[in-house]
């Protein structure tokens, strides 16, 4: 029997309409393949451009209508010019991830043979490790809630026993996950700042704690400078990594640019119910509206959101369809077969995704 699964949409700033149609569409095509599953895409409303048009960055109806979803595309919101009066950016990518409990966003790192990153890998070496940033709390708790004065400023970091509990919780299941598919030994680093500030070494306690359950698995941990250090000198020998917010928000950026670009660079927020996947660029408002963004984050975004529905609802045509499609990807990025301008090709969003499609009607 055919399951019909509700997708929200959020079209969001910039480059973002540019690289969600041609995904869309991507999804479109797997699913006319498939007799187990179908998708309905809804379309909603939220963003900066939305906010300037309307005084709403991210309406109730928006938000009620991603609540019962089955799963939330989100492509970049956000527009460096369109501020609240506060002066901070409209950003309703973070207002889900509080509102749904996204704790844990996931933001793998896979170099694969062929693929150009700025690392010389030594012969054999590969790059496969998942970076989990704690996504609802952290130093982004007090976002909108910063004390300022004319002599100084003050921002909160929070972090609290129940959702690092969960946190820790899906870090240690994807490393089992991990280990029984062959890929990495089954280790979970916590990444924090434990020697210099007491909230760190709470986090690393409940890390610990949690740790114990799971005798299977090795757990260490590593400080977020010797992290940044190792990304770039050894990062073959990650495999889970879990962090705070903010460390988390930096540390993907850097895992990015050892994929080539932040336009290969996916990620989902994962919750207890819900999950949002989105590519962690932003809006690239320096070259929307100009047909030359690379889609290929967007595109392994969906593949997670099939891997993601296919566990949840137990639909293996599903899991192999999340297979597929993101090694189509791989593929098409390791034969340089058009390739975007950050990428150094020549090749507009279009014929980018198109070449995506092209392979995966081939199989
Ligand atoms: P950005 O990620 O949008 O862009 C950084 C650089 O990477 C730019 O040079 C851009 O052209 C390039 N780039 C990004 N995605 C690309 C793609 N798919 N293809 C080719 N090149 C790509 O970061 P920024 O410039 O710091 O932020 C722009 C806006 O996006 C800001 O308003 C910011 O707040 C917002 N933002 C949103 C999210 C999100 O929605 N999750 C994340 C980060 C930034």
């Amino acid at each position: 029997m055919t399951k019909t699964f509700e997708i929200a949409v959020f079209e969001g700033d910039g480059i973002g309409p540019e690289i969600m149609a041609p995904t869309v569409d991507i999804l479109k095509n797997i699913a006319s393949h498939s007799n187990s599953y179908a998708f309905n895409f809804n379309t909603l409303p939220a963003g900066a451009a939305h906010y300037a048009k309307t005084g709403e960055s991210l309406p109730e109806t928006s938000l009620a209508g991603a609540r019962k979803a089955d799963a939330i595309l989100l492509s970049a919101m956000g527009l460096p010019d369109v501020r609240y009066p506060d002066g901070t950016e409209i950003s309703p990518q973070i207002e889900l991830r509080k509102a749904f409990g996204l704790f844990a966003g996931v933001r793998p790192v896979r170099l694969s043979a062929g693929q150009a990153s700025p690392l010389n890998l030594p012969e054999g070496r590969e790059i496969d490790f998942v970076l989990i940033r704690e996504s609802t709390e952290g130093l982004f708790y007090s976002q909108g809630r910063g004390e300022v004065s004319e002599d100084e400023a003050t921002e909160t970091l929070r972090i609290t026993r129940d959702v690092s509990e969960k946190l820790f919780r899906f870090a240690f299941d994807l490393a089992a996950t991990r280990k029984k598919n062959g890929r990495g030994p089954g280790r979970v680093t916590c990444v924090d700042k434990a020697n210099v500030f007491r909230a760190f070494a709470f986090f690393r306690e409940i890390f610990d704690d949690i740790s114990h359950s799971h005798p299977d698995l090795i757990a260490d941990h590593a400080y977020v400078d010797a992290t940044a250090l190792w990304m770039v000198q050894k990062p073959w020998e990650f495999d889970v990594l879990v962090t705070e917010n903010m460390f988390g928000d930096i540390l993907s950026d850097l895992g990015a640019g050892l994929m080539g670009g932040l336009g290969l660079a996916p990620s989902a927020d994962i919750g207890l119910q819900q999950a949002v996947f989105q590519p962690c660029h932003g809006s690239a408002p320096d070259i929307a509206g100009r047909g030359v963004a690379n889609p290929h984050a967007m595109i392994l975004s969906a593949a997670m959101m099939l891997d993601w529905l296919a566990v949840k609802h137990d639909n293996a045509a599903m899991a192999q369809d999340g297979r597929r499609l993101r090694e189509a990807v791989e593929d098409v990025v390791a034969r340089a077969d058009s390739l975007t301008r950050d990428l150094g090709g020549v090749a507009g969003t279009k014929e980018a995704a198109d070449a995506v499609l092209r392979l995966l009607k081939r199989e």
